[in-house]
This record gives C-alpha cells, structure tokens and sequence, in this order.
C-alpha cells in the first residue's frame, strides 16, 4: 500500500534540520523523515483490529509542522514513547474492508473516521482509568502503555486499526463531511471547554479552520454569548464573514476595536509595555504561538478565561503578569473526547434527558448534519495521495496559495461512486488535480 509517514531515525532528522536551514524542499526530499513509498501488507495484530481502505483525508497543520521538524525535541510531549515510523493523517474517511474475529461494533463496507490512538479500551486496560471512565479517552492515563500500534495513517491507502480508534459515519455525511468531523470535534471541545454565561462576550483569536470551526461551534451551542472573530491576516476576514462571524475585529485595529466593543482601558508606557483593563469575559486563542497567547492574556477581562487551543510544539515565552494581575485562568484543550452537555432541544439522543456526558464526535457529527458546523466549506485543495508533496507545500505556503483546507483524495473511485450528489460550494473553487 502507499503510505506516507515520517522515518524518525535521528540522523534524517538532524540532517535534514540542518539541510533546511539552506532549502525549504530539503524537508520533502529523498534524505528527509518524510516518505511516500509501497509498504507491504501487515495482517490484523489483534482479534478486534480491523482494516480500512482510506477515502479521503485532510491535511492538518499539526502534520505539516511534523514534516517540517518544527517540532521541538525538549518539549514534554516529545519524552512519550516515539514509534520509529510516525504515519500521518488524523482527519481520515474510510471504508472497512476486514475485521478481525472478534469486532463487535463493526462490519465490512461499515463508513468509519478515525477518532482516537489507543486508551484504555483499545488496550483492554479494566477497570478504565478515571478519564476513560468519564469519555475522555484524549487524557487516557494509559495511552502510552506498549501493545500493538496502528499501521498506516489517513494518509496511507489502508489504516490497520482497534475497532475502538474509530467512529461510525452516519450515512447522511458525505465524504468530505466525514473526513473533517476530527476538525469539527475538536473545535467543538474548544467551544465547550469553559461554560458560558449568557450574555458574555467571547473573542476568538484566528481564523485558519480551528477558529472558523470554533466560532460556528460557540454560535450553535452557545447562542446567548457574543462571539467576535479576530482574523490575523486580512485575507482571512472574507471567509469569517462566509463561515457566519457577525462580528470580526480587523486585523490592523485590533486593540481600538476591542476598547469600542468592550469599553476596556489601555494603559503603555515608554517601554512598549501595554496593561489593559476590561475586555472580553472569554478568549479563545486558536493559534497558539507567543503573539496570539500574549494577546489572549491582555484581552481577557479581570477574572476572564482564555483557552488555550491552538497547538504548537515549541517552547516559547509569554509575560505572564496578566495571570495573576487580572486573576485570568488559562484552560488547555487537546482534541476531543466527551463534554458536560446541558441537552437542548434536538439533541436529547445525545445527551439524554437533562443533559449529561456526551462524546465529542457524536455531538459534532450532529452539528455537521444540521449544517451548524461546515468544515467542508473550508475545502480549497485537492490533491491525489501520490502528489502529497505538491499538498504539503501548499500547506506550508497557504498565504500567498490562498489555501484554507486542504485534503488528499485517496480512493477516488469509491468516493465519486458514493456520492453521486454534487458537491456543496467551497470557499473557493476546489481545484481537481
Ligand atoms: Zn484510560
């Protein structure tokens, strides 16, 4: 099967840092981690482990910092146990095509989407341990026990998986819908991670898909707080306002606007030094990088909440005084799992009555049927899996391409066979390639 994934032997690695301190293709050449080659067929590891045949599959920005090394090695996430061969593609459609004697919830030609690595219940850990016991598999506490791992990603033309990584694809999403419920996920955990008051005013920090997504989740599920969209780049305002922000603070006037809308103080003085009294009650910062964390911090009100979505893997330094001067708690989210769920009308089924736990992708899957979340609007790119390449550098250079989502068709025919209906308007004419 064709499969791309990152080599992680130390020397390509330092190698090719060095080598990209010269050219940026150094990172997609022959000597780098990344690879895209034939990889011989691996059988089931496991009574319950299935295999899949890819459909469709996105390109995350997390993938794209893996393949350019712009990982770290001294941050704490990097001392978990590191497979020699690290596939990519998390935001994966496929179709089940074996299964392994003792599945229980799937069957062959089952719709499926990648949901999770390997917890408690994919490594028959029982009793689970208290975060799986309550949904949240993306803080399993034995997520880095040994036992067999999954063979090829979303970006291989088959995924050796535990039934339990995946999630049934309700036969009303289409393949690009499914593809993208991870995204969709985990802006909705974002959007959930801290309880809204109604009439609060929330302020979401970037407008690449995770904030675009962030901003459709807080709109369906928090209706009575006042979402503003602040766009980094200008090019982004354009399609904040076509993914239904109604309020978006422009990137060049960023701190008047947020003085007119909240009525917030600013203070500076000689030294660049900026205090701001006031601001929003919530921040959501979905880029994660210095500039955006410091700006979630100052514009976080006295006693305010900034969550902290976007991810990066690199260290980096943030003057932290707002912390304890205006009292700010900072919340992390990691990808999805399950959420303190207040129900709501049309969503009993998934909450129960009054509300309760309720999963992540579930709820996001939901979202997406009702088209209150879209992350296939986002779809600017298409790419075949064999031109990954071409899809990488795109992603990389997305300011001067004007690329937002950008996906690898994996299977073509069965995708086109599947979904005979025309395909939804994207943000921008999907180009076929
Ligand atoms: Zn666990």
């Amino acid at each position: 099967m064709l499969s791309a994934y990152l080599d992680m032997t130390p020397t390509r690695i330092g190698f090719t840092r060095l080598l990209g301190k010269f050219s940026r293709r150094a990172y997609f050449g022959p000597l780098a981690p990344f690879r895209l080659t034939q990889l011989g067929r691996t059988r089931l590891p496991g009574p319950r482990w299935v295999r899949v045949r890819n459909i469709l599959a996105g390109v995350a920005d997390e993938d794209v910092a893996r393949v350019c090394l712009q990982v770290d090695p001294h941050v704490s996430v990097q001392a978990a146990p590191q497979p020699k061969r690290l596939f990519l593609g998390r935001e994966v459609v496929g179709e089940v095509v074996e299964i392994g004697p003792e599945v229980e919830f799937l069957r062959v030609s089952d719709r499926v989407a990648y949901q999770m690595d390997q917890c408690c219940s994919t490594r028959g850990v029982e009793p689970p341990c208290r975060q799986c016991a309550v949904g949240a598999y993306n803080l399993c506490e034995n997520r880095y026990l040994p036992g067999p791992e999954a063979v090829g990603g979303g970006w291989s033309e088959e995924m050796v998986v535990h039934e339990g990584q995946l999630f049934l694809v309700p036969d009303s999403l289409r393949d690009e819908q499914a593809a993208l419920i991870e995204l969709a996920a985990v802006a909705t955990h974002a959007a959930l991670r801290h309880r809204t008051q109604p009439g609060d005013q929330a302020l979401v920090i970037g407008a690449e898909p995770l904030g675009l997504l962030t901003i459709q989740a807080l709109q369906a599920l928090a209706p009575n707080v006042a979402v503003t969209a602040l766009p980094l780049k200008s090019y982004q305002v354009e399609i904040a306002t076509r993914m239904g922000a109604v309020r978006i603070l422009y990137p060049d006037d960023s701190e008047a606007g947020i003085v007119r809308l909240t009525n917030a103080k600013t203070y500076k003085n000689r030294q660049g030094a900026n205090l701001v009294t006031g601001g929003f009650d919530i921040v959501y910062d979905t880029i994660g990088n210095a500039q955006s964390l410091q700006s979630a911090l100052r514009w976080a009100r006295e006693g305010g909440v900034v969550v902290l979505a976007g991810k990066r893997l690199n260290p980096f330094t943030v003057d932290l005084t707002p912390v304890w001067n205006q009292e700010i708690t900072i919340l992390g989210a990691l990808a999805h799992g399950a959420e303190n769920w207040p129900g709501g009308e049309g969503y009993a089924a998934l909450g129960g009555e009054g509300g309760g736990r309720v999963g992540t992708f579930a709820l996001a899957a939901a979202l997406m049927r009702e088209q209150r979340l879209t992350p296939e609007r986002l779809i600017t790119h298409r790419f075949p899996l064999r031109e990954v390449r071409q899809a990488l550098e795109t992603a990389r250079d997305h300011e001067e391409q004007r690329a937002i989502k950008i996906m690898l068709d994996i299977h073509t025919v069965a995708s086109a066979v599947r979904n005979p209906a025309p395909a939804q308007p994207t943000a921008q004419p999907a180009h076929s390639r």
